[in-house]
């Protein structure tokens, strides 16, 4: 497939920011992943696997290699009972769901996590002190010039937030659950939870959900509330006034005005507790890596 050229990652993720890709794909098939991956690496050019962008700041003058989105990687085979296939771009949100009305228990906790199973497996997402990594029995992974190939989710150091998947690109999942909950109980938990999240979480201003890791013992959103910055903005950017470790989109904001609030918490939460936060909030360089 050839990829397009020159589009906006604007209207890609959930912020709302940034500037364009030299290149960009949506591969249809994982043969079409696969070589989208071959092409990227003969080029010698950067790439960026994109699900949802619901955890994503791009620059604003964009990324100048090819970055290839998920969503038509969708499709979903039911193995046995509890267990589930599905490729990277799948709606983490729908699975929720599916899984609960199979009485599969196990993905209720994530109900109200926006992006798609690939996204959530590379970064371990999670609430309520579960993790997506608990529940994949095995990640189909690849890497330029070669077929993908099944990796044990318990061979991966899982950790709060990582994956250690890395530069590896998630291609498909398979997801091991309990089976035989009662559809209801788990649909009331996954309502409930989310119930909670959209009254103490700024749901309808674009964000990328917490913009810091917590560190250890604490939460990054209580400290950023203790030094005063609730509320503060910068340019078109916003520390929610509802959860102070969301940073929102709240006026045509450029990512400058988002990163110079970053560095503005970073250093006040470092002088006032001597605790350095890290970002949860995954940053692409322009030519790759991270900025
Ligand atoms: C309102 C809101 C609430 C949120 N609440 C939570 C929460 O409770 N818990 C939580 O953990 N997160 C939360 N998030 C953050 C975000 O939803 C998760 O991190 C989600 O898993 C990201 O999925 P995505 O598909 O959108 O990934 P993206 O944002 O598109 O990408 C995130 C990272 O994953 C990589 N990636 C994506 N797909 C692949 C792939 N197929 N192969 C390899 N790498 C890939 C990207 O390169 C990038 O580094 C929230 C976000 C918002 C906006």
């Amino acid at each position: 497939m050839n990829p397009q050229e020159s589009i906006s990652l604007r209207d890609l993720c959930w912020y709302r920011i940034g500037g364009k890709a030299r290149y960009y794909a949506e591969p249809e098939s994982l043969p079409e992943l696969e070589s989208l991956l071959s092409w990227v690496h003969k080029e010698g050019l950067p790439r960026f696997l994109l699900g949802h962008g619901s955890n994503v700041l791009f620059a604003d003058d964009g990324f100048a290699g090819l970055v290839i989105q998920t969503r038509k990687l969708n499709a979903r085979r039911d193995l046995e009972a509890g267990v589930v296939e599905v490729e990277a771009g799948f709606p983490l949100p729908s699975l929720v769901k599916i899984a609960n009305a199979h009485g599969w228990q196990g993905l209720e906790f994530f109900a109200g996590i926006p992006g798609t199973i690939g996204g959530a497996v590379w970064g371990n997402a999670g609430a309520c002190g579960e993790q997506v990594g608990d529940r994949v029995s095995q990640v189909l992974l690849m890497e330029p010039g070669g077929p993908g190939r099944w990796v044990e989710g318990a061979n991966l150091p899982w950790k709060y937030r990582c994956s250690g998947i890395e530069d590896r690109v998630v291609a498909s999942v398979r997801l091991e659950l309990s089976p035989g909950a009662d559809p209801q109980q788990l649909k009331k938990k996954s309502t409930a939870l989310e119930q909670q999240k959209r009254a103490t979480q700024p749901y309808e201003p674009r964000s990328c959900g917490c913009i810091f890791r917590n560190p250890e013992g604490t939460s990054a959103g209580e400290l950023i509330e203790k030094c005063g910055f609730k509320g503060l903005s910068i340019g078109g950017a916003r520390i929610s006034p509802i959860h102070a470790n969301f940073i929102v989109n709240e006026k045509d904001a450029c990512s400058d005005d988002i990163e110079r609030l970053i560095k503005q918490v970073q250093r006040k939460v470092r002088e006032q507790f001597q605790v350095d936060l890290i970002r949860e909030v995954i940053m692409p360089g322009q030519q790759g890596g991270r900025r």
